[in-house]
Order: C-alpha cells, then sequence, then structure tokens
C-alpha cells in the first residue's frame, strides 16, 4: 500500500471518529482536499439554473442509495461526462417535470464526482428516502461488470467526505435503488457490490419524520412530497 493511500485512511478514521464520538472536527483536520474526490461544479458541467428545492428533513442523512444510470452510455473525460450529466438533468425536469436531476451526485468513469442537488436539498431517486438519503448514481448500465476503479473509488471517497463534512451520518446505511422500489438499479453486478459494501443493510427502514403526509412504506415523493405515478414518468433507472 503506497503511503499517500495509508495517510488517506488514517485521515479518514480519525475523522469518522472524532464524528462518531461527537467530537469537533477543526478546519485543519478537515483537508477536504485530501478527504474529498474531485466535484465538479454545476457551474463547470453547465447546469441549468433551478430554484425552489426544499431542505432536506433528516441532516445527517443515515442513508446512501447508490444507483446507475440504466442507460448503456459510458465516460471517461470530464467534456463527456458533463454531456451526459445534462442529459440526466434534461430528462429530469422536461420528461419528469422534477425541479432538477434527481440524484445528489453522479459519477463518472473519469474518477470525478458531478454536483446534482448537492448535499442540501431532497432528490428525487429513491421513494420513501428522498428526504433523508444522498443519492449516487454511476453513470452507465452496471447490469454485467462493475464501474472502473476510478468511479468505486470516487463513490467510496464521496461518502467519507459527506460523513467529514457532517452531512452522512457516521451511523449511515448504503443501500441500493432497487430496496427503495420496483428497479433493476443499480444493476445486479454492481448491487452484488453495494451488498458487500460495509455499510449495506439488507432491512432498510426509512424514517417517517413529524411531518410525512403518508406512510413512509407507501410514500412515493417526487422530492417535494408531492405524489407522482411512475408509470407516466420517463425515469433512469
Ligand atoms: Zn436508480
Amino acid at each position: 500500500m503506497r503511503t499517500i493511500e495509508i495517510f488517506l485512511q488514517i485521515s479518514a478514521i480519525h475523522l469518522l471518529w472524532n464524528a462518531a464520538q461527537g467530537l469537533p472536527v477543526s478546519s485543519e483536520e478537515l483537508n477536504l482536499d485530501v478527504i474529498c474526490p474531485r466535484i465538479i461544479s454545476r457551474k463547470e458541467w453547465n447546469a441549468r439554473n433551478v430554484s425552489g428545492l426544499e431542505p432536506l428533513w433528516t441532516t445527517p442523512t443515515p442513508y446512501v442509495v447508490v444507483h446507475h444510470g440504466g442507460i448503456l452510455h459510458y465516460c471517461y473525460d470530464q467534456p463527456e461526462c458533463s454531456e451526459i450529466v445534462r442529459s440526466y438533468q434534461d430528462l429530469h425536469i422536461d420528461k419528469n417535470h422534477w425541479l432538477d436531476i434527481g440524484y445528489h451526485f453522479v459519477i463518472g468513469e473519469d474518477s470525478n464526482v458531478y454536483e446534482g442537488r448537492g448535499w442540501d436539498y431532497i432528490g428525487a431517486h429513491s421513494p420513501g428516502y428522498n428526504s433523508q438519503s444522498i443519492g449516487v448514481s454511476v453513470i452507465g448500465d452496471f447490469s454485467h461488470f462493475l464501474p472502473n476503479e476510478g468511479a468505486l473509488k470516487a463513490l467510496d471517497s464521496l461518502i467519507t467526505c459527506g460523513v467529514a463534512l457532517g452531512k452522512i451520518s457516521p451511523d449511515y446505511n448504503v443501500i441500493g435503488h432497487r430496496q427503495a422500489r420496483n428497479t433493476v438499479c443499480p444493476g445486479e453486478t454492481f448491487y452484488k457490490y453495494v451488498m458487500k459494501m460495509p455499510r449495506w443493510t439488507a432491512n432498510p427502514t426509512p424514517v417517517c419524520m413529524s411531518n410525512c403526509a403518508v406512510n413512509a412504506s407507501n410514500y412515493n415523493d417526487n422530492g417535494l412530497g408531492q405524489s407522482f405515478k411512475d408509470t407516466n414518468v420517463v425515469t433512469l433507472l
């Protein structure tokens, strides 16, 4: 193992330990350049401007939900990946009539993370979990093979980054999209990988907060607490 990798692991463990103990994490310790993956801002990928997003109801979020794009369309550099992320946003706004791209973050096989709704707003990606999770999608279809190593590392470091920032709970659980609704997402092969992630849970339970309008098990929202019919919605898997 290279020295830098050992350093990264020690730094991450230290931060996670402090966070778990409720101890403050100083800005010096919080060396985000080291902890976090490269996050391409909305401005950098030329996102459409949106407004009206609602803050997450539960922070730090107890869940991370993993998706794949579900489309046989892959990318290996920033211009290509930016174009695909823009297409996701267009699909979600123009076809699904959502306010924005549904995911909180999108990962490309260029090893970059693309900012979707970001850390602070309700997503539109997994019924029951949109207000209490960070939804991350890897560009491509991973039914038959895994995302490349760069994308998998970006997923791992994005979660570590989220915990260090106080956006994801230190006690978070990981689930695949198929655990929230009837879908093959995040693809059979990728889902097997997700099931082996340290924080994967076989029995996720979305928490219905005091402001839940309906039972969580039936909760089907578009990120704004407004119901929609999935059958009428064109969505990424
Ligand atoms: Zn999905």
